[in-house]
């Protein structure tokens, strides 16, 4: 089964010019007869970089692109109208990109994003024909008291986030790639404190046994090192990268060795 490795560039780089640059050696390392074989690997850079990455993308030729695409790191859960900043997913669409990130760790936190909010957001990208990666994860606290606590409550983010999300029983029966679940332990994300590998297979295989055969990535402090711990595993279908992602070298050891 071949792993899906995506890049959360989050509120980074600083320049487009190193967008461009970070983009370019990333396409070249997917572009890599192993990564070729065995990943396939998605961009989300910031909206402002989106269209000029776009370009740069649509540019590549079709074998490069094959495995390669690129999405947002979030979509709003109307197509348009008066909601200053807000970017819809046909938007995104229209500029060529095919995932979108939702219900980051980061926008709950910072942002107050509710379950709700990300609950219409799903519905709209995936009627849009975005496909989805949806960020659960539990805290500290409750982690604390142990990976049963940790389940039932990803449980439970699950089952509001997608709480009547139109035909989420076939996009997870089919497995057609539309849904894909992202586990990020907040505790590990940008921290170095990675979850276990073991911890987070399970966690994985929970997810799975929950949803059917959607796909689950693993988030949290990810890098060269420690990402073939993860994805060693079949039940672990990927990794959601930050950090390590805007390290050109340092990412394209985990492209290439998945
Ligand atoms: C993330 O932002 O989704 C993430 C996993 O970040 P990091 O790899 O830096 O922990």
């Amino acid at each position: 089964m071949r792993k899906l490795i995506a890049a959360n560039w989050k509120e980074n780089p600083r320049s487009e010019k190193r967008a461009l640059e970070l983009f370019k050696t990333t396409a070249k390392a997917a572009n890599s007869p192993r990564a070729k074989k065995t990943t396939d690997v998605v961009v989300c850079p910031p909206f402002v970089y989106l269209e000029e990455i776009a370009d740069a993308y649509r540019k590549l030729k079709p074998a490069t692109k094959r495995n390669l695409a690129i999405g947002a790191q979030d979509a709003f859960w109307e197509e348009k109208g008066a909601f200053t900043s807000e970017v819809g997913p046909k938007m995104i669409r229209s500029l060529g990109a095919r995932y979108v990130i939702i219900g980051h760790s980061e926008r709950r936190k910072y942002l107050e994003e509710t379950d709700e909010m990300i609950n219409k957001k799903i519905k709209l990208a995936l009627k849009d024909g975005l496909r989805v990666i949806l960020c659960v994860g539990e805290s500290l606290p409750i982690r604390r008291r142990g990976i049963a606590a940790a389940q039932s409550f990803v449980k439970g983010q699950l089952k509001k986030d997608l709480k009547g999300v139109r035909g989420v029983k076939n996009v997870t029966k089919s497995n057609n790639g539309s849904l894909i679940i992202a586990y990020e332990p907040i505790w590990a994300i940008g921290t170095g404190k990675n979850d276990s590998p073991e911890d987070a297979v399970e966690m994985a295989r929970f997810i799975k046994k929950t949803l059917k055969k959607v796909r689950v990535l693993y988030g949290g402090s990810v890098n060269s090192a420690d990402a073939q711990s993860y994805l060693r595993y079949n039940d672990i279908d990927g990794a959601l990268v930050g950090g390590a992602s805007l390290k050109a070298a340092e990412f394209r050891k985990i492209i290439t060795l998945s």
